[in-house]
């Protein structure tokens, strides 16, 4: 009797090792079998290395590329899908962020029952992203050659409509060699930082309106220089006498390497921190690159720092975020490249702050920019004229909101920001209304 309880205790040990086998089987089948699924290795959806199943769709629906047996295939004309390639990625996934790469499980459609859909020859998945293809279209025409960038989203759904980084590549043909010496591959929006010029000063001006509680009725005076810690700073000509509105109004380098030198170091880091610039985000589970920046030196180098130049480095996402923060009471979407799927929302500044900012970038549009360079929008926006320290023209770039909207817009080596990088904003803009979006 013992004998046979001792085997009947084997057997059931037995079986309690295949169930927790089992088990241990279908959770990992659960969490890992889309990955195992779209394995490169899976030829039932790979011909040749290629993705065979699949499509990528812009925001209404329009086809941007379908995988067939012969791998993917670019819907337009070249110059059309040179406009969204950085976004759709190309045809040998050099693009790293390019949708067909990021999001190959769903386009693969994995089920852990039945497995991928293009192993039983049916239809893939399709992806919708956040991008209108036509306005894509108009900010790649906008930059008419120029290497830069534009990104507009919606900080209210947190959907990207335009993203384009050029140079681009023809997705479905690049050329190699054009590429690899050009940076082609890179998404500059999500993957670069770059100094930002005097568009910093706008985090410099969210530090001093928290920092500095005499800020707005102090008057300044700038005589086209100042002398801060061993050293001068220079604005282009002597801006006279304003108030704080008036300093970010005319960009006054004296104004702001004052005051950034006047809070120190470790307010300004603070700032950038909490601005959201030294943190990455998710976009989709791509990851964004961070900024940098060096505050701890001298004095001079600190009032260069609060004005843009010296370390600084920024990623376009990032600011671009930061405008919509600003525009969205201190509280914006996360952004996100698939159409309805952003992750949450990031507040990045003080609600009486984001306030006071956006009435002061309205202020620079109306004061300085010109609203008749922009019919019909009511922005708000900080240029800036990024020195690059390699002998040709600066970097321009235009940041700032127009309703429901943040944008970035840089175009490199272009020359002076407002006047360069503000067209190509409006150009972006006016196509968003003129489509309805
Ligand atoms: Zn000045």
């Amino acid at each position: 009797m013992r004998k046979l309880e001792g085997r009947s205790m084997i057997c059931l040990l037995l079986i309690l090792a295949m169930l927790a086998g089992l088990l241990f089987f279908v959770v990992r089948l659960e969490i890992n079998g889309s990955k195992w699924a779209s394995f490169y290795a899976n030829d039932h959806i790979y011909s040749d290395g290629i993705l065979n199943t699949g499509e990528i769709t812009d925001r209404n629906g329009e086809s941007l590329l379908k995988n067939d047996e012969g791998g993917p295939l670019y819907a337009g004309s070249e110059e059309e899908r040179r406009a969204v390639s950085t976004v759709v990625g190309d045809i040998g996934s050099n693009i790293e962020t390019g949708a067909n790469l990021v999001f190959r499980t769903r386009l693969v459609k994995y089920n852990p029952i039945t497995g991928t859909e293009g192993f039983l020859g049916m239809k893939g998945g399709v992806v919708k992203l956040s991008i209108d293809k036509d306005v894509n279209y108009a900010a790649y025409e906008a930059l008419a050659g120029r290497n830069g960038f534009v990104s507009v989203y919606d900080y209210t759904t947190g959907d990207i409509v335009c993203l384009v980084s050029t140079p681009t590549v023809d997705p479905q043909d690049p050329d190699a060699i054009e590429t690899a010496e050009s940076g082609a591959y890179i998404n500059k929006v999500f993957s670069a930082s770059f100094a930002p010029g005097s568009t910093f000063k706008v985090i410099t001006a969210m530090a001093a309106l928290e920092n500095i509680s005499d800020l707005e009725s102090r008057t300044f005076e700038c005589w086209g220089q100042t002398e801060i810690g061993e050293g001068i700073v220079d604005c282009p000509y002597a801006h006279g006498t304003m108030d704080f509105e008036g300093a970010l109004a005319n960009s006054c380098n004296c104004v702001f390497g004052q005051l950034a030198a006047e809070m120190g170091p470790d307010v300004m880091g603070v700032y950038v921190n909490k601005a959201g610039l030294t943190s990455s985000y998710q976009v989709n589970g791509i990851e964004t690159a961070t900024g940098s920046f060096t505050f701890d030196y001298s004095d001079l180098d600190l009032a260069w720092a609060g004005i843009g130049q010296f370390e600084d480095q920024v990623n376009p996402l990032s600011m671009m975020v930061l405008m919509g923060s600003i525009a969205g009471n201190g509280t914006a979407a996360e952004p996100s490249i698939v159409k309805g799927e952003s992750e949450g929302t990031v507040s990045l500044v003080d609600p009486n702050t984001a306030q006071r900012l956006k009435e002061l970038l309205r202020n620079n549009v109306i004061s300085n920019y010109g609203d008749d360079n922009f019919p019909g929008l009511e922005m708000g926006a900080k240029s800036g004229t990024a020195e690059t320290g390699d002998g040709y023209e600066p970097n321009a770039w235009f940041c700032g909101y127009s309703g429901n909207y943040a944008f970035v817009v840089m175009v490199e080596h272009g020359g002076g920001g407002a006047d360069v990088a503000g067209p190509v904003a409006n150009t972006v803009l006016q196509k968003l209304m003129e489509q309805g979006e």
